[in-house]
């Protein structure tokens, strides 16, 4: 089972901080950001601790080629500006400086363009940026407010004009608020193949959803307490046309309000168990507490 989660990349231990935290939730891949998602602000990649982080990836049989990293999603692809571009053309530097293969990408916001602009734009924008070692992979968004890439037709037309193979990174929360009925998940998937095809699919990403289906809302879920459920992601997450695509939680981390002061723990080891069992644990919020409190 290759499963994971967004794990943390500090500006002091980089990869090799990433690597440790994935391991500390049992993790066989893993996810991350090369900086804060939310801006643009980047370090420098270290070569030692880059050179540390894949050794002790060596060492833990987690295969690079599963590891992901999500672009921060405040670049927007289907505007008009150069930074855009600019931006992804050094993010994809930094990925090949890691060493990674599949980088991640909301395709971006049409706002006050229409969509067909928009969609033109992310195509030009993404040519400009250019082939390189990296797949940059498309994710499938939830339809909140202009967001393109809410179903799988913006997707192909995006992938159809440009220069270069792209992948796709299907979130199950983002397809479900975006009116896709995962409760039959072949059927979502046939018509995936049909339209985009099943070897575009790179990564997915595994949450539950706040919502109900076509809420084009995008609130993440944990594993299990959401309107998906827990049967409902456990078949997807072992679906056997899925067993090579990694799959990388983004649950919300669970709250706990101690004096006054908020603190937030890390769910992922123990909804990855939980995946592991099969078996939905209903008391799991408690237990996360309870365990790093
Ligand atoms: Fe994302
Ligand atoms: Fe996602
Ligand atoms: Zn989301």
């Amino acid at each position: 089972m290759i499963i994971g989660s967004h794990v943390s990349f500090k500006k002091d231990t980089q990869l090799l901080g990433s690597v440790k935290e994935a391991l500390s939730y049992g993790s066989t891949t893993f996810m991350f950001y090369t900086g804060a998602p939310q801006n643009t602000t980047r370090q420098p990649i270290d070569d030692e601790l880059t050179k540390k982080g894949l050794n002790l990836m060596k060492e833990n049989n987690i295969d690079i080629n599963n590891v992901v990293v999500h672009a921060p999603y405040i670049i927007n692809m289907a505007s008009n500006n150069d930074f855009a571009v600019t931006f992804l053309k050094e993010e994809i530097k930094r990925v090949e400086q890691l060493g990674m293969t599949k980088l991640v990408l909301h395709p971006g916001s049409s706002v006050k363009l229409s969509e067909e602009e928009g969609i033109k734009n992310i195509i030009d924008n993404l040519n400009k940026v250019g082939k390189s070692n990296v797949t940059i992979c498309l994710e499938t968004m939830a339809g909140k407010g202009t967001e393109l890439g809410k179903n799988f037709e913006e997707l192909k037309k995006i992938i159809d004009g440009v220069d270069y193979e792209l992948g796709v990174c299907l979130d199950t929360c983002h397809i479900n608020d975006a009116g896709y009925d995962i409760t039959n998940f072949d059927e979502v998937l046939k018509e995936f193949d049909k339209i985009i095809g099943l070897k575009y699919l790179k990564c997915v990403h595994i949450n539950d959803s706040k919502n109900i289906i076509n809420s084009h809302k995008d609130r993440h879920e944990n594993i299990g307490f959401g309107n998906l459920g827990f049967d409902n992601l456990i078949k997807i997450i072992y679906n056997d046309k899925l067993k090579d695509v990694p799959k990388i939680l983004e649950t919300p981390y669970v709250t706990l309000n101690n004096e006054s002061k908020e603190r937030l723990f890390p769910p992922y080891k123990f909804e990855i168990a939980m995946i592991l069992n099969k078996k939905f644990d209903p008391d799991l919020i408690n237990e996360i507490r309870n365990y790093y409190k």
